[in-house]
């Protein structure tokens, strides 16, 4: 990456440890490339021993897990499924791969995730409609946790399963617990973006062995028990490979590294940029909280500055630093147009205020100077 075009800093970039190639080196002099390896065996194992989750499997990317897992917990043809507004896309292309709709959920301002209070008022009424919602998906938006104890003591109440997106959140925790392990399902991300990488990949994790028996089936084309290839239901190619497994399984060494470094990195700008007028960094951790960080995130207040979100983003291009706009949220994409929505005005404020900044943590001391230097550039003499 950076041998073609070196001075280029990228928002979320992959890094490498060193132990990686020994894994994929095994497997190629073991010629075992495919099918399912030691690596993969190996790789859930390492995924089980650090989250406490029971059990683990590994897949193709998040985006197959969330698919599996919303099956898992019944999803089908027709129904409705309770999902934040304010997310990126693969969050909910699921429910529209099972036929069932997204009904979105606006953030808390708090956390930027699904909040109780709008839960439970989308949930009165999605019943009162007589539409019971099949499934909750509760994601922890940028790494950071949602209210969990009070969102699971809703879902709860009303009997209805929950699948944890912590795509974005390997290694944050809630009351010192890691995310992941507390849906019915969980699912994490190994995309080239997220804070540890197989190039591709995902899993699910449960503590429940029926789920865990199940996924692997049906992300192995769903054969039924005979020498035959017999098939009584529909299933995917959705088996992670063994030779990514091997990256995992070094990646995953390196996971308390990462969360240390993407946490200085936030401390760091947070430090740097505190007096430049209508900046702030954001979220903040509630007390029990702690995130990993996986990307900086910051608001700008119109009020304060005149620069806008995508102003400072041109700005830093020119200075061939990466940065991106939040997650536009779902309720206002064209592909989501006719799904339900409640609330709405407090995610598209964050998206219309907020900037996600260079968070990787392979960045340098001299990096993260350049990008406060090309913040204050743009912020401090604007006013
Ligand atoms: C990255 C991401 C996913 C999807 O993961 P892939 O491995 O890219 O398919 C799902 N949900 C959220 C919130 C993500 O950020």
């Amino acid at each position: 990456m950076r041998s073609q075009d070196y001075d280029r800093i990228y928002l979320s970039p992959p890094h490498l440890g060193r132990h990686e190639l020994n894994y994929l080196h095994k497997a190629v002099e073991d010629n075992w490339v495919a099918p399912a390896g030691p690596n993969l065996k190996g790789f859930e194992q390492d995924i089980c021993q650090y989250t406490g989750a029971a059990h683990a499997v590994a897949l193709t990317s998040g985006t197959a897990a969330i698919h599996l897992g919303l099956r898992l917990l019944g999803v089908g043809p027709g129904d409705e499924v309770l999902c934040p507004s304010f997310t990126f896309v693969a969050t909910a292309n699921p429910i529209l791969y099972l036929g069932a709709t997204p009904v979105f959920v606006d953030s808390e301002p708090t956390t930027w995730n699904l909040g109780p209070t709008l839960l439970r008022t989308a949930i009165e009424d999605r019943l009162r409609l007589g539409r019971k919602p099949k499934a909750l998906i509760l994601v922890h938006l940028y790494g950071m946790p949602a209210q969990l104890t009070e969102l699971l003591a809703i879902a709860a109440e009303y009997d209805i399963p929950v699948l944890e997106d912590a795509a974005e959140a390997l290694g944050s925790r809630y009351q010192g617990r890691l995310l992941g392990t507390f849906g019915d399902v969980g699912v994490f991300s190994f995309n080239g973006n997220k804070i540890l990488t197989t190039s591709g990949g995902g899993v699910l994790i449960t503590n429940n062995a029926d789920y865990a028996q199940r996924a692997l089936h049906l992300a192995t084309q769903a054969k039924d028990p005979a020498a035959h290839y017999q098939h009584s239901e529909v299933g995917y190619n959705y088996r992670l490979s063994n030779l990514l497994a091997g990256i995992g399984r070094g990646q995953m060494e390196l996971i308390e590294d990462r969360v240390k470094k993407r946490r200085e990195i936030f401390s760091w700008y947070q430090e740097k940029l505190r007096d430049i007028p209508g900046l702030r960094f954001a979220p903040t951790e509630p007390a029990g909280s702690r995130s990993n960080r996986w990307l900086s995130t910051v608001l700008l207040d119109p009020a304060a500055t005149p620069i806008t979100p995508e102003q400072l983003r041109q700005h830093l291009e020119t200075r061939n630093i990466e940065s991106r706009p939040l997650w536009k949220p779902l309720h206002l994409q064209p592909l989501f147009a006719e799904a339900p929505m409640y609330g709405g005005a407090v995610c598209a404020n964050l998206f219309a205020r907020g900037l996600c900044l260079p968070s990787g943590s392979s960045l340098t001391d001299e990096d993260l100077i350049r990008v406060a230097e090309a913040v204050c550039e743009v912020l401090s003499t604007a006013s």
